[in-house]
C-alpha cells in the first residue's frame, strides 16, 4: 500500500445540492479520504452560517465512511497542505465554471505546484442545478426535493418561512 490519496473538494455549498453530493460519492470512490472545506470566510453574502453549512453537508455525508466536513478560511492549497491533501477536486457544469476554474488552477498551480486540481464532470441531470437556482426556488414556495438532500430541504424550508432566503438568492456565482 503506498502514501493514501488524499483530496479536498472545498466550495461555499450554501446550501449543498444534490449536484455537490453527486461530486462527492464519485470522489470518495476515487481517494482514500477525501475532506470537504466549507468556506467560513466568503466574500459573497450566505443565506446559511457557516456552522449551518458544515452540519448540513456533514449530515449528508454521514454514511460515506471515508469522506469528512470541514470548515476552512483562506485559500485552498493552504487548506490542503493543512489537511495533507495533494488534490483539489471541483465541480465543472458548463463553460461559465470552465472559465474560472482555469483560472484558480492556475493560481493554485503557482503557489503549490504539488497540489494538483481534479475536475469532475457534472452528472447530466445536475447540470443546471445551482445552490442559487434552489434557494430562489425554496424563497417562492416551490418544491425542491428533488435538488436536496432531505435535511436541506427542510432547512430551506424552515428558512423561507422565515423570510431569510431572499438576500442569497440573487447570487450568480454558485
Ligand atoms: P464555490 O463558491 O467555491 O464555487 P460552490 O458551493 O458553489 O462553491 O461549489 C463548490 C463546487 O461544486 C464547485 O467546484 C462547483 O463547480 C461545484 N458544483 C456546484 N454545483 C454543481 C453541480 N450541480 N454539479 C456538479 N458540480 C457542482
Amino acid at each position: 500500500m503506498g502514501t493514501p490519496r488524499v483530496a479536498i473538494y472545498p466550495g461555499s455549498f450554501d446550501p449543498p445540492t444534490n449536484g455537490h453530493l453527486d461530486i462527492v460519492q464519485r470522489a470518495a470512490t476515487l481517494f482514500d479520504r477525501v475532506v470537504i472545506g466549507v468556506g467560513t470566510n466568503l466574500a459573497k453574502r450566505t443565506a446559511f452560517t457557516a456552522n449551518e453549512r458544515i452540519e448540513l453537508m456533514r449530515e449528508a455525508c454521514a454514511k460515506l465512511p471515508n469522506v469528512e466536513v470541514r470548515g476552512f478560511d483562506g485559500l485552498q492549497v493552504e487548506f490542503a497542505r493543512e489537511v495533507g491533501a495533494t488534490f483539489v477536486i471541483r465541480g465543472i457544469r458548463a463553460l461559465s465554471d470552465f472559465e474560472f476554474e482555469f483560472e484558480m488552477a492556475n493560481m493554485n498551480r503557482q503557489l503549490a505546484p504539488e497540489v494538483e486540481m481534479v475536475f469532475l464532470m457534472t452528472s447530466p441531470e445536475y447540470l443546471f442545478l445551482s445552490a442559487s437556482r434552489v434557494k430562489e426556488l425554496a424563497a417562492f414556495g416551490a418544491p425542491v426535493d428533488r435538488y436536496v438532500p432531505p435535511n436541506v430541504a427542510k432547512r430551506l424550508a424552515d428558512q423561507a418561512k422565515k423570510g431569510g432566503l431572499r438576500t442569497g438568492a440573487t447570487e450568480p456565482s454558485d
